[in-house]
């Protein structure tokens, strides 16, 4: 039975339904706040004179940008340093050596001159392996011509990643990316292609691509009219093969405004749609670390907005050290996720690169948090795999801890391999408690993995 008292204590109680009619959002202006900013009212107001000097220290070598909307509506002030948006946007000293922020802090104190910071910064750069899993040697496609095409990396064969010049920024920069290179100016570690014809022929000239995945920076920092450039071309017959266009984002968190107000923000639900209707699969892959960056009525919007366009929105995170090391926070994240309809993918482990010592988490801990999570959770939001670690040959997920007779061991297997045949074939580490990444397992059960003769001869007839 029904009656409008029960329908109305009903509504009050449900969580808020992102149907829910509600007073149209109001347009903001972007304004980044970097390094720069610090001294500002905005962030002078919030973080005390030490604070703003470590980060002004450890900015000097991580690239460091938040926005007002970050500052203002997504970081609970009243919980830093230990909010998650905050530690996932804020510098650090632990994230360098301490040796390294020390020697840093001393330039930084006596106001030393800029050609000596600008070599130690490069030394303590170069220390971070900036170009994990070899990006740089392995991925660069040829022309037919036989000419590098920067920007484009095709790494497994239905997939192509693509960097678009005008895409390699972020609306703000997370403190473990592991991209981080690209973003502090050194031209010699940027990726980026500048011109849709190279990606266009490329695709054409490769029927096995299904997949093509744009990414950066964030492609969502682009115009529309300059995104339709890369898209709309592929709705012409010659790019049928192309079926999954994937846009690798973190402005639903960083900007979701990209996706309702802004002055473009319909013209791309719109290419968003004009794909769609041509029987393409178009899949936000959303990065999201937390449950407190999808909460508010803005993100909550930009996602009914994408899904309504007929967009997937994917998700998927690194697990990091101070922002999502539990099972409660991944729970709650997908859970939450599924609720809002977009679809957990992948947990990662944190990459080798940049301010890992800070984020890093053991493989053993991190499978552990995965399998609670997943105990918890509705059979919809089970399908995020991992933790899974992008690494040279391949992504390799850590599928469980077994015993062999009698000896612990890591179970491991590819979800993406440089050789497609090494996918899905389970595989054996010894069990190491402390080893938080590929390259720390040893085979178990044989002299070395059962790839790495293989995967020997491509880096060798790569150059590499
Ligand atoms: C993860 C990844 C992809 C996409 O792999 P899927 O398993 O299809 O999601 C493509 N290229 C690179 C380099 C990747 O790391």
């Amino acid at each position: 039975m029904f009656d409008n008292e029960t329908i109305g204590r009903d509504a009050a109680a449900r969580p808020e339904s992102v149907f829910t009619p509600r007073p149209a959002p109001k347009p903001r202006r972007y304004r980044a706040v970097t390094a720069a900013q610090l001294d500002q009212p905005l962030l002078r107001n919030r973080l005390d004179e030490a604070a703003r000097f470590e980060m002004r220290v450890v900015a000097s070598v991580l690239p460091f940008r938040v926005n007002e909307y970050v500052i203002r509506d997504l970081i609970d002030w009243s919980r830093v340093p230990d909010d998650p948006v905050f530690r996932l946007t804020f510098p650090h000293r632990d994230m360098l050596e301490p040796e390294a922020f020390e020697r840093l802090a001393e330039l930084h104190r006596r106001d030393a001159p800029k050609a000596e910071l600008a070599g130690l910064v490069q030394e303590i750069r170069a220390d971070l392996n900036p170009h994990p899993a070899l990006q740089m040697e392995l991925n660069l496609p040829r022309t037919d011509a036989g000419e590098r095409i920067n920007g484009l990396q095709h790494k497994y064969r239905e997939t192509v990643l693509f960097f678009p010049k005008n895409g390699q920024v972020c609306h703000a920069y997370c403190t473990f990316c592991f991209r981080w290179a690209q973003f502090v100016g050194d031209k010699d570690l940027r990726i980026a292609a500048s011109d849709a014809r190279l990606l266009l022929d490329y695709l054409r000239g490769h029927r096995e691509v299904t997949d093509l995945l744009m990414t950066g920076g964030d492609p969502m920092i682009m115009r529309t009219a300059n995104l339709a450039n890369y898209l709309e071309p592929l709705l012409a017959p010659e790019y049928d093969h192309v079926q999954h266009v994937r846009i690798g984002t973190k402005a639903l968190t960083f900007w979701p405004y990209r996706f309702v107000t802004d002055p473009d923000a319909d013209e791309l639900l719109r290419l968003i749609e004009s794909l769609v209707e041509a029987g393409k699969h178009v899949a936000l892959m959303a990065h999201f670390n937390h449950g407190q960056e999808m909460r508010t009525p803005i993100a909550r919007e930009a996602v009914r907005r994408l899904r309504d366009a007929g967009a997937e929105i994917r998700t998927q995170s690194p697990l990091l050290r101070h922002i999502n090391d539990s099972a409660g926070a991944w729970a709650d994240m997908w859970r939450e996720q599924v609720r809002l309809g977009m679809i957990p993918y992948y947990m990662f482990v944190e990459r080798d690169t940049g301010a890992r010592r800070y984020f890093e988490v053991p493989l053993a801990r991190a499978w552990s948090i995965y399998r609670e999570a997943m105990r918890g959770l509705s059979g919809l939001a089970r399908t995020a795999r991992g933790p899974s670690m992008s690494a040279g040959p391949g992504k390799v997920e850590v599928q469980g801890v077994a015993e062999i007779a009698g000896e612990k061991v890591f179970v491991l297997r590819f979800i993406q391999g440089r050789n497609p045949d090494w996918v899905q074939r389970p595989f054996f580490a010894r069990y190491d408690e402390q080893a938080t990444w590929l390259n720390h397992l040893e085979p178990w059960g044989e002299s070395e993995f059962f790839f790495e003769p293989e995967y020997r001869r491509m880096c060798a007839a790569a150059g590499a």
